[in-house]
């Protein structure tokens, strides 16, 4: 799966403090059909340095590759 898009920056409900989910702890990560067969909605909930949990909301593109193509070699 890769991005699709510029995700916006998630900011805690809680404390205002952005929310990196980079780099954050992930808490739980759902998937949700997208609009079009190949896209997905990956939600992953955050939590942030004050405890709260947060959720972030990226759309995804799903590939699929061969198995055994010479990109993974
Ligand atoms: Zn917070």
């Amino acid at each position: 799966m890769k991005p699709v898009g510029v995700t916006p920056p998630a900011v805690c409900w809680h404390c205002g403090q952005g929310v990196d989910f980079q780099t954050g702890t992930l808490a739980a990560r759902y998937l949700y059909r997208g609009e079009r067969p190949s896209t997905v909605l990956v939600e992953d909930w955050m939590q942030c340095a004050c405890g709260a949990y947060q959720n972030v909301r990226r759309l995804n593109e799903i590939s699929v590759e061969p198995l055994g193509s010479a990109a993974g070699a």
